[in-house]
């Protein structure tokens, strides 16, 4: 009696450990899977980044929106955005005709009237993303040539401009007018170059030297680099003049396949803010279409074609 008594404690100890285990496997199982459901995805590794961006591409669901989410949270940049980039990377492109070379403005095809405005000594804060707004509000596409040091400061505002499909050229890091070596000017533009792709994505092969200077040893070297030394024919003078004058200057210059120079950074530019908007009106009003210095030098490229195979 007392076997049979032990026998059945030891076979209740048993019942109890098998119900605790079956019991716990089920909490093991079924929680994790509640839990799973109320937590938000957590972005995949970076090497998976790549991958699932190009996938959702061509077919977003909604997990892969939300994992999209999660990756625009991490890397800052919207799915469109990197699209866009991705445009940019060729739109960013010269014509390998203008590679290596220096330009002050394009020849176009008579029928065409197009201008570049370009916008030099950025990113820089407040006036940079007050030209963007109104670029923006006129649907216009422009070209920044930044300083190396400066998009150093502000990354954030050089990916907003890259992200608003802007072409992006190179202006040396420290934006100096002293003679150069070539190591000297080495240090200058490829840095900045690969500080501008670092940020943005995008490969630049336009250079503007401070300055506009071609002599000191920075645009030889960015020519031989095969980059295109981009000069521009209309000076609105914006560092030095009033709002007035400074409009006055670019519409006296403008003309068709013109390079309009005026400056988003580098110091006070509330005037270039204040003049633009008027700017691109009297120039609209003109007839001018506004384009990017690449987008500028593929018309004249597309135009010299048709000029050599109406002369065949
Ligand atoms: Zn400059």
């Amino acid at each position: 009696m007392a076997n049979i008594k032990r026998l059945w404690r030891r076979r209740k100890k048993l019942i109890v450990a098998f119900i605790a285990a079956a019991g716990s496997f089920l909490v093991g199982v079924t929680l994790p899977v509640n839990l799973r459901a109320d937590r938000p995805e957590a972005p995949p590794p970076a090497q998976v980044v790549a991958v699932s961006q190009l996938q959702s591409i061509q077919n977003p669901s909604p997990k892969v929106g939300k994992v999209q989410q999660a990756i625009e949270q991490r890397v800052g940049f919207s799915q469109q955005a990197l699209d866009r980039l991705q445009e940019n990377r060729f739109d960013s492109a010269l014509p390998s005709q203008f590679r290596g070379t220096t330009l002050r403005q394009a020849t176009l095809d008579s029928q065409q009237k197009a201008i570049a405005l370009t916008f030099d000594d950025g990113p820089w804060p407040r006036t940079t993303e007050q030209i963007l707004d109104i670029l923006k509000k006129n649907n216009i596409k422009a070209t920044f040539f930044w300083v190396g040091r400066y998009l150093q400061a502000y990354p954030e505002l050089g990916k907003k401009v890259a992200e608003a499909g802007h072409a992006i050229g190179n202006h040396t890091w420290n934006h100096q007018y002293h003679r150069y070596n070539d190591s000297g000017a080495a240090r200058e533009i490829d840095r900045t170059t690969a500080l501008i792709e670092e940020v943005t994505g995008v490969k630049t092969f336009m250079f503007r030297p401070p300055g506009g200077i071609l002599t000191n040893g920075l645009a030889s070297y960015a020519q031989k680099k095969d980059y295109g030394v981009i000069m521009w024919s209309a000076d609105s003078l914006d560092w030095r003049t009033s709002t007035q004058s400074l409009m006055d200057n670019v519409i006296r210059q403008a003309n068709s396949g013109g390079i309009v120079l005026m400056h988003d950074g580098g110091g006070n530019r509330a005037r270039t803010v204040q003049a633009l908007p008027d700017i691109i009106a009297r120039l609209r009003k003109e007839g001018y279409k506004f384009v990017t210095v690449p987008e500028l030098l593929k018309m004249e490229e597309r135009h010299l074609k048709q000029q050599e195979t109406a002369q065949r």
